[in-house]
C-alpha cells in the first residue's frame, strides 16, 4: 500500500507519475483508469493478439524498474498484472474487469513481478472476495451503511456512551456484520471512505445521543486513516461542522496501530487529545505488548477485550490477568470498559473489581439510532 509509510502526498505524487509511465504504453484510443487504492484498470482495444498483450503487458511491467524520484525520496515499486479478454459473452465491463482481478491475485499470489492471464478454474474463494469487493465499491456509492450503537453503562447500570458500530445493509443479503467486510476494506483501502461516511455520520448522531443524557460516543478507527496527509484536519472539520464539543467523541484504536511507527501514531494521538477528543485503546490484552507500555499511551481509556471478560467469575487465568489490569489502569488514572459482558456473574466481578464501565449483550445489543435513543431514555 503506497500511502501507509510515505504519507498521502508521496503516494498521489507516485500515482501520478505511474498513471504518466503507463499512459505512454498504451494507445491513444486506450482507456487507463485509477481503480482506487493502488490498482489500474487498462482497457485495451489497440492490441488482439495474444502475444501482442503479453508484449505490451512486458512493457507495463518494464516501467517500474527505474525507481521514482521525488526531492531527495527514492522510491522502488513493484507490480502485479492480471489479464483477461472480452471474447466470451459476459456482462461488459463489469465482469470483464472482474476476471482481471482475479487473475492478477492469482499472480499476487504467485509472487514477484509477474502477470496472470484469468482461466475460469482459478479458485472459487479468490473470485468470491473480488465479488465482494465490487459490491463494496457499489455499496460506497450508494452509501448501503447504517450505524448501528451498543450503550456503555457504568456501575450502577446507568447508560453514559455509545459504541458506533457499522452495518452493510445489502439490498439482498440483509445486514452484513463489519466482520466479513471491514478487514477487505482494509486490504483495499476502501476503509477510507468508509470511515468518513461512519465518522461523519457519527458525529451527526452525537447531538442527539448527548441531548437523551449520554457523556460521549465512541467511533471505530483503523489504522490506514492514520496516514492520510489531512487526517486531523479532517477530523477536526467534522467535529466543528456539527457543532459537537470535541470531548463527546472517543476514538477507539487498537494495539496494532502501535505495531508500526508507534512515534508517528503517538503524535497523532497527541494532537487530537489537544483538540480535545478522547481516546480509547480497544480490545486490550490481545495486541503486543499492552500493559508495558501503557505509561507511554496518551490515551483516556482501554476497553477490556470479552476473550478476558467471558467466564471471569469462574476462571483462574482470566480473572487474574483482568484484576491486574484494572488495578493498573487504575494507578494510571485511564478509564476502564469492560467489553462483552453477557451475564450477571461477570458484570459483578468486574465491578466489584473496579472497572469503571461495562458494554455486553447482558445489558443492550447494538441498535438503530431510534431504538438506542428509546432505551436511553428509559
Ligand atoms: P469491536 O470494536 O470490539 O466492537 C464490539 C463488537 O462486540 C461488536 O460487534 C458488538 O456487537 C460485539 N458485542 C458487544 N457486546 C457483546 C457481548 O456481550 N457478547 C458478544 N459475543 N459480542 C458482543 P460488531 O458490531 O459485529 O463489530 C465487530 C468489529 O467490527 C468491531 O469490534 C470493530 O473492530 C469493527 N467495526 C465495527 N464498526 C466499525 C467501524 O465503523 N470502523 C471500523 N474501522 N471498524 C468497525
Ligand atoms: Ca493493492
Ligand atoms: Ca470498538
Ligand atoms: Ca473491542
Amino acid at each position: 500500500p503506497i500511502n501507509d509509510s510515505l504519507g498521502h502526498a508521496v503516494g498521489d505524487r507516485i500515482l501520478v507519475e505511474t498513471a504518466e509511465r503507463l499512459r505512454q504504453q498504451i494507445g491513444p484510443g486506450d482507456l487507463l483508469a485509477h481503480f482506487g487504492g493502488d490498482e489500474f484498470v487498462a482497457v485495451v482495444t489497440s492490441v488482439q493478439e495474444r502475444e501482442q498483450v503479453t508484449l505490451l503487458v512486458g512493457r507495463l511491467l518494464a516501467q517500474f524498474h527505474n525507481p521514482y524520484r521525488f526531492d531527495d525520496l527514492e522510491v522502488s515499486l513493484s507490480a502485479t498484472v492480471g489479464i483477461a479478454d472480452n471474447s466470451a459473452d459476459f456482462n461488459y465491463p463489469v465482469e470483464l474487469i472482474q476476471r482481471a482481478d482475479v487473475a492478477m491475485y492469482e499472480a499476487k499470489r504467485r509472487g514477484g513481478s509477474s502477470w496472470h492471464w484469468y482461466s475460469s478454474n482459478l479458485d472459487a474463494g479468490m473470485q468470491q472476495q473480488v465479488e465482494l469487493r465490487t459490491h463494496l465499491q457499489e455499496a460506497i456509492q450508494k452509501e448501503q451503511f447504517e450505524l448501528f450503537y451498543q450503550p456503555i453503562v457504568d456501575s450502577l447500570g446507568k447508560p453514559r456512551a455509545v459504541e458506533a458500530l457499522v452495518r452493510w445493509n445489502h439490498p439482498d443479503k440483509g445486514y452484513i456484520p463489519p466482520n466479513d467486510f471491514i478487514p477487505l476494506a482494509e486490504a483495499t483501502g476502501q476503509i477510507i471512505a468508509i470511515a468518513d461516511w461512519v465518522f461523519e455520520r457519527t458525529c451527526r448522531d452525537t447531538k442527539a445521543l448527548v441531548n437523551a443524557g449520554l457523556d460521549s460516543v465512541s467511533v471505530n478507527f483503523s489504522p490506514l486513516q492514520f496516514y492520510r496527509d489531512d487526517f486531523i484536519e479532517n477530523v477536526a472539520a467534522t467535529v466543528r461542522d456539527y457543532g459537537i464539543e470535541p470531548g463527546q467523541i472517543v476514538i477507539e484504536i487498537t494495539e496494532n496501530v502501535f505495531m508500526r511507527d508507534s512515534e508517528h501514531m503517538i503524535n497523532l494521538l497527541h494532537q487530537l487529545r489537544e483538540l480535545g477528543l478522547r481516546v480509547a485503546i480497544d480490545d486490550f490484552g490481545t495486541g503486543f505488548a499492552s500493559l508495558s507500555y501503557l505509561n507511554q499511551l496518551p490515551v483516556d481509556g482501554i476497553k477490556i477485550d470479552r476473550t478476558f471478560i467471558s467466564g471471569i467469575d469462574n476462571a483462574g487465568r482470566n480473572s487474574a490477568i483482568t484484576r491486574g489490569v484494572l488495578m493498573i489502569a487504575k494507578e494510571l488514572g485511564v478509564r476502564t470498559i469492560a467489553e462483552g459482558v453477557e451475564t450477571e456473574g461477570e458484570r459483578e466481578f468486574v465491578v466489584t473489581h473496579g472497572s469503571d464501565l461495562m458494554q455486553g449483550y447482558l445489558f443492550c445489543r447494538p441498535q438503530p439510532l431510534e431504538t438506542v435513543l428509546k432505551w436511553v431514555a428509559e
